[in-house]
């Protein structure tokens, strides 16, 4: 594929109901999504950095530089064999894999419409359809985060996740475990606490949670070797994994029991494909994690989920009513009845088209490389 240009195109999609981590509280999904032309075709990836580097060191300005100054320069008018000739191509660039892996999407698309083929069967999906789990931000009293948990246990989510940070952790589970002693449960820290808080993820054992999502620092695998040696509950590596390297580096010092791939971090699906094969040798479960995408970027998501060894844990893929009352394909991402999300593929008839109306709706800014 020779690529004609790309598009930089800058959204704004208010939330629903604004979502609290321990980093920050998101009224809006800020998002680049970035429109690859090449021979008459179209694809879309949708980046998955914030305004600011708040999950990772990437945010939506260095994306937007990387992309228009340091990989449009070396695709733009170039031929692509497929995406894993454009990883080749810009494996020069260290670090940025959230701006790579915004091209990479919208390359896999055009390839997907090259071959005639689903990103399902690209990818060597095996599933028709996954499981989805809900994750509840930070509320501001113990008792309105009980009244979700509640809706969506009544929508039939599979699992429970919800976000802590210190002084909202163990007494807020005690609460929950209390009202519910056995929903499928999991915490997710984003890397808000140290090796000197061990014993209150000594204490949280007590509470049967199916994994502690990314307790300490982000860079630091050592002190989670040292805190999973310490717990009986799984460990479950979130923003630390970047690379197969690091999943590799990860599951040889026993940091983690469980991994979260989201395919963006990883630099994109080319990557997260080798951290999928590598964790179902070692039987390391996995699931595919969120960035309160929006519809591009969760339909991906659902095509990366259909892979094998995605079977035991449910995703953090959400309807997209979840979060936002207006999204940009058509239809908007649905759960079944079943709380599940059937994975489009070439016999199933499920398709989403990008719907470029509601894209004009949002749009704060344009940027057109050719
Ligand atoms: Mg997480």
């Amino acid at each position: 594929m020779i690529i004609d240009r790309i598009d930089i195109l800058h959204l704004k999609n208010p939330f629903l109901h604004p979502f609290e981590t321990s980093f920050t509280r998101f009224v809006e999904r800020d998002v680049l999504i970035i429109k690859v032309f090449s021979e008459g075709l179209v694809g879309y990836g949708e980046c998955k950095a914030f305004y600011g580097p708040l999950y990772n060191p990437e945010d939506n300005g260095t994306c937007f530089h990387i992309i228009k100054n340091i990989i449009a320069p070396v695709i733009l008018h170039q031929e692509i064999r497929d995406p894993a000739d454009y990883m080749k191509k810009i494996s020069f660039i260290r670090g940025n894999r959230l701006a790579i892996a915004a091209v990479e999407n919208a390359l896999w698309e055009i390839h997907a419409q090259r071959e005639g083929k689903s990103l399902k069967t690209l990818l060597g999906g095996t599933q028709n359809e996954v499981k989805v789990g809900v994750s509840l931000g930070i509320e501001p009293t113990v008792t309105a985060l009980l009244g979700k948990i509640e809706k969506y246990l009544a929508e039939g989510y599979h699992r429970t996740k919800i976000k802590i940070k210190p002084g909202w952790d163990i007494e807020v589970l005690r609460e929950i475990r209390r009202h519910y002693p056995d929903i499928t449960l999991t915490v997710d820290a984003n890397s808000d606490y140290t090796l000197a808080d061990i014993d209150l993820f000594r204490a949280m054992d007590e509470f049967n949670l199916q994994y502690i999502e990314q307790p300490l620092a982000e860079d630091d695998i050592i002190d989670h070797a040292v805190l999973q040696k310490a717990i009986k509950t799984p460990i479950c590596l979130d923003e630390s994994i970047v690379s197969y390297d690091m999943a590799r580096h990860a599951i040889e010092l026993g940091s983690c029991k469980v991994i979260n791939i989201k395919s963006s971090r990883c630099g994109g699906l080319c990557e997260s494909v080798r951290i999928h094969d590598l964790c179902m040798q070692h039987n390391i479960p996995i699931w595919v994690g969120g960035m309160t995408e929006t519809g591009i970027g969760r339909v991906q998501n659902i095509s990366f989920a259909s892979l094998p060894n995605f079977t035991l844990l449910a995703h953090d893929i959400a309807a997209s009513n979840r979060y936002f009352k207006d999204d940009i394909t058509i239809p908007h991402v649905n759960i079944t009845d079943r709380c599940t999300l059937i994975v489009p593929d070439e016999t199933n008839g499920v398709k989403y088209e990008v719907d470029e109306q509601a894209m004009e709706r949002m749009l704060v800014g344009r940027e057109v490389i050719k």
